[in-house]
């Protein structure tokens, strides 16, 4: 009798809330359209809603919990509801939560300005806001194309992007990322952008070294750029890795001779720190790794820690002062949006940076990431798994159909998909980029939590090459 009851009730209570999701879930599909998704696929695969989120853990309202593994698409350093960054953000909260940057300012917008100017290179002085990762590539190609305006030269109009290169999802940013799935539609609409192919060292011949390949690939950048530097004004590059473009990656030797190449050939090198900057691959922007100071240098996601949309354009005095004259001269540069530098945002960005001092971020990475590739390298033996990749706290595991051939699966086999449900499954969120899976954990991520992953990474893999 006594044991019925508490049957009945456990059941009671699990029925319950399966309905309180159930529920939850029929009403975001009646009225919510979600990023880069195909609704339709919520006809079988299950949307999850999360109640709530501490360090690397989400839980979601049938009190699962899953370890983010991907930083909620590369965004969090420092774990969710971060009690330092939390206690910054409600000290600004009471004080002001926005007002407009024309004409006024606020000290959230200045030390944030101070600080990522400090740790640029001594050339890099001004910093310009925008809100997020797309519109600050937005900006910077306005900035680069209006500065060649304001100096005279009339036919400095054109961009050049990698191949595989993923810069947003606005036109402009659209414009000169290069991967099919997410731009191919759009192709009539979009500016016209001179590719070169990327010196991606996936593709590399096994007897070369990274370095070599990508020192090789540089022969494609130079032709072009001699061929047609009087028209570009910019050329933009993700530095290190191509992180939507399948976590591809490249020696930071391109970035040296890209750098080079620009000054010679007059023309802006605008580095896309927006997934890669902030620790990710190892240094605190990926670009320090190749020696060289970009002209213009784009930041977002991991800005805030995760927490808020902002984003910041990092420029020269040179370019800078291009805009400085006369009113009247009409050189101003009249980009803005409403949200620019929100104090809140700000606040949220310099309690990130904060915490990179006081947990020694930077430095307990390298032993984490070290950690992380032990863990995931014996992958490379797997039958279906070309290789193992890593640059800093971003590692990857591609997965292939047939290894001495190097043959894809084929992508409308969706594997990736399998790898997902079964991640979930085992309370590890890992969202695959097609055949390739990756780890790129907030840096609060404990070794147990590491071990915890890359078993079920492992999983993943045999269960998704099945
Ligand atoms: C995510 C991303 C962007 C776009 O940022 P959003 O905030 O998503 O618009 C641009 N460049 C790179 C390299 C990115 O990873």
């Amino acid at each position: 009798m006594l044991r019925k009851k508490v049957h009945s009730k456990k059941t009671t209570i699990d029925i319950n809330k399966k309905n309180t999701v159930k529920k939850i879930i029929k009403r975001d599909l009646k009225v919510l359209w979600h990023p880069c998704t195909q609704m339709k696929d919520h006809e079988k695969i299950p949307l999850i809603p999360i109640k709530k989120g501490k360090g690397v853990w989400i839980e979601d309202f049938n009190n699962r919990k899953y370890i983010d593994a991907i930083s909620s698409w590369w965004v969090n350093l420092f774990g969710h509801s971060n009690p330092y960054i939390n206690s910054q953000i409600n000290k600004q909260l009471n004080k002001l939560e926005h007002v407009l940057l024309a004409g006024f300012t606020h000290m959230p917008a200045i030390e944030l300005s101070e600080q990522l100017v400090k740790l640029m290179p001594k050339d890099i002085t001004k910093c310009f806001f925008t809100d997020n990762g797309s519109s600050a590539i937005d900006a910077a190609l306005k900035m680069s194309f209006h500065y060649w305006k304001n100096k005279g030269y009339k036919k400095k109009s054109k961009f050049v992007a990698l191949s595989n290169s993923y810069h947003g999802e606005t036109l402009g940013s659209l414009s000169i990322s290069n991967i099919d799935l997410y731009k191919k539609t759009y192709e009539k609409i979009l500016k016209k952008t001179i590719i070169v192919p990327s010196p991606d060292c996936f593709y590399k011949k096994s007897n070369k070294s990274n370095e070599e390949h990508t020192e090789e690939m540089f022969k494609h950048m130079l032709k072009t750029i001699k061929k047609h530097h009087q028209y570009i004004a910019g050329i933009v590059v993700e530095p290190l890795v191509q992180c939507a473009g399948y976590m591809r990656m490249y020696h930071p030797i391109y970035l040296s001779l890209l750098s080079e190449a620009c000054k010679k050939y007059n023309i802006h090198l605008i580095a896309d720190e927006i997934a890669v900057g902030f620790g990710r691959t190892g240094s605190m922007f990926a670009f320090e790794q190749a020696k060289i100071t970009p002209d213009i240098i784009c930041l977002s996601k991991g800005i805030t820690g995760g927490y808020m949309t902002l984003s910041a354009i990092l420029t020269n005095e040179e370019i800078y002062n291009t805009f400085y004259a006369e009113y009247n001269k009409l050189k101003a540069f009249l980009h803005s949006h409403s949200y620019t530098a929100n104090p809140i945002a700000c606040s949220a960005a310099l309690a990130s940076l904060k915490l990179f001092n006081k947990y020694d971020t930077l430095k307990k990475n390298k032993v984490l990431s070290k950690y992380i590739y032990e863990k995931l390298t014996s992958l490379n033996n797997h039958k279906n798994v070309a290789e193992v990749r890593q640059h800093g706290m971003i590692t990857a595991v591609e997965m292939i159909k047939n290894k001495s051939r190097r043959t894809s699966f084929n992508w409308k086999e969706r594997r990736g998909i399998k790898a997902y449900l079964y991640g979930l499954n085992n309370n590890v969120l890992i969202r695959p980029l097609g055949n390739v899976i990756y780890f790129m954990p907030p840096y609060v991520i404990k070794k147990n939590e590491i071990d915890l992953s890359c078993e079920v990474i492992k999983g993943a893999i045999d269960e998704a090459t099945k």
